[in-house]
């Protein structure tokens, strides 16, 4: 591919070092809250930015956000640093990792805060705030009876030098309040456009800093992604509202801010809203599920666009080059992504395939199945060689869609002799099937489906009925694969034998 300056032909290879030049190499962050489990929708953010930085050979950076303390759920940090990694996401920068930006932990970074906002106290910016929770119970109890928006109504803002230092003299706790404006300019949101919104109309003065001496989410935010050098801000779009009060913190301290891109809501395929309740959304219970990690992260990439999925033609699995490639933030649609489990399904029989093309990965496969089946059929007695087992994941593979499926009732008689099957059953008929299948010296699927049809002809019983029977005496099942397909699988021995076991 070439682009076309002046009139001339530049080869790809100029106009990205012309990019490369004319544009900050990306720095981009991912800031949860350890408050949890990870989820899809954070799993997402970390991956778009992951995959951004990934891209233009930027940083890619996790900030663990936690000044609300309160929230806090212990543990959750190692959950999540174990679950990125697992999805493949790799941070440059972060807690535990290292960075000249540190440190990562919202917590550890107090002075830095306090620092901070004296500027903003000497600049006029922000003010003491010294309303009680009473007070502000009150103001939100009026609201809500006189059907106004509860909000703070701004009082502190007007207190004199004498009051401030009265009441802090008298040991008054306070807080520090930002003055909000009405002095916003729309900004460029990278996925929605232009986003105008008038934050003061809505909002009392928003609290920055707390009495106990903790930076709010608002602010800290602002001041670390400043003072991490952060390009471009790509979080979700719960988080948009909060982006013109941003602004306006950055405009205070006379900051150039970065800039922002909000992702669409991730929803069911119906159009309704995912829970963090729901169970299956956390990434924890994917893995649990024996989803792959490859393929969840496909999956997430195929409900929201911004790489080159063409609708209608099929799933392709994507490698993380690959797609980090092809992301590009103005192909993600600022409509909700809906999620469609089908999807799901497909990628993750697409990464098993692949897995088995590859040396290394299909032993990993064969070894992660052969534990599965001694962990579910401790008494299992039938072969799972290395070799059988890579014998039936090629043939499972378009029939299943995770590895565990092939633990379950309709596969286990892969592993197990079935347990005694009711039917009443033709032992003279049985007797001389065994005879005529000793006799076969190709044990494959076309030429013994022929056999028996051949078999079930000479001997006067209908083919079906005869399948009905065998497929019980092979598996227990009344439905499953095709039973030449099951007597293949097992192979010659192990399926004679059943028979026999039957007749005997
Ligand atoms: N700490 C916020 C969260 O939990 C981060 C929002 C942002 O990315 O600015 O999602």
């Amino acid at each position: 591919m070439n682009s076309v300056l002046n009139n001339r032909v530049l080869p790809v290879s100029i106009v990205n070092l012309c990019r490369t030049f004319k544009t900050k190499v990306p720095r981009v962050r991912f800031a949860p809250s350890p408050t949890g489990y990870l989820h899809l929708g954070g799993l997402r953010t970390a991956l778009y930015n992951y995959l951004f930085a990934k891209s233009r050979n930027g940083s890619f950076i996790l900030r663990i956000e936690d000044t609300d303390q309160t929230r806090k759920v212990e543990g959750s940090v190692k959950a999540l640093l174990k679950d990125l990694k697992w999805a493949g996401i790799e941070c440059h920068e972060g807690p535990g990792i290292g960075g000249k930006y540190g440190p990562y932990v919202q917590s550890e970074r107090l002075p830095i805060y306090q620092e901070h906002i004296s500027k903003l106290l000497e600049n006029g910016s922000a003010y003491k705030c010294f309303c009680t929770e009473r007070r502000l119970n009150l103001l939100r109890r009026d609201a809500v009876r006189s059907q106004r928006i509860p909000k703070y109504d701004n009082r502190c803002r007007s207190l004199s030098e004498e009051d401030i230092s009265e009441k802090i003299g008298a040991g008054s706790p306070y807080c520090i309040r930002f003055k909000l404006s009405s002095d916003c300019s729309a900004f460029e949101d990278l996925i929605f456009g232009g986003i105008a919104y008038d934050v003061s109309l809505n909002e009392g003065d928003p609290v920055l800093m707390k009495s106990d001496g903790y930076p709010t989410y608002h602010f800290a935010n602002v001041v670390d992604d400043h003072l991490m050098d952060v390009t471009h801000v790509l979080r979700g779009v719960e988080w948009q509202i909060s982006t013109t009060k941003h602004l306006l913190i950055y405009k205070a301290f006379g900051w150039t801010p970065p800039q922002f891109g909000h992702l669409p809501l991730i929803v069911n395929a119906d159009g309704t809203k995912l829970s963090k309740r729901q169970s299956d959304v956390k990434v924890e219970d994917y893995r649990n599920n024996g989803i792959f990690p490859l393929a969840l992260v496909n999956y997430i990439t195929l409900s929201g666009g911004g790489f080159d999925h063409v609708p209608g033609a099929g799933v392709r699995l994507k490698s993380m080059d690959e797609l980090a490639e092809e992301f590009q933030i103005d192909r993600i649609s600022s409509h909700p992504s809906r999620l469609n489990p089908d999807l799901l399904q497909e990628c993750n029989r697409l990464e098993i395939r692949r897995q088995l093309q590859d040396d290394q990965l299909s032993q990993t496969l064969v070894a992660k199945l052969q534990d599965l089946i001694k962990h579910t059929y401790p008494s299992q007695t039938l072969d799972i060689e290395k070799e059988h087992i890579k014998t039936v994941l090629n043939w499972a593979v378009a029939r299943i869609s995770k590895i565990e499926d092939l633990v379950s009732s309709k596969f286990g008689f892969l592993w197990i002799l079935p347990s005694n099957n009711q039917m009443d059953i033709d032992k003279d008929l049985l007797h001389r099937l065994v005879e005529y299948l000793e006799t076969q010296e190709v044990f494959e699927e076309p030429i013994l489906k022929d056999k028996l049809r051949e078999f079930s002809k000479n001997n006067n019983i209908k083919f079906p009925e005869l399948m009905k029977i065998l497929r019980s005496v092979l598996s227990g099942l009344s439905e499953g694969p095709g039973v030449a397909e099951m007597m293949h699988l097992l192979g010659k021995s192990q399926s004679l034998e059943r028979i026999k076991a039957v007749v005997r």
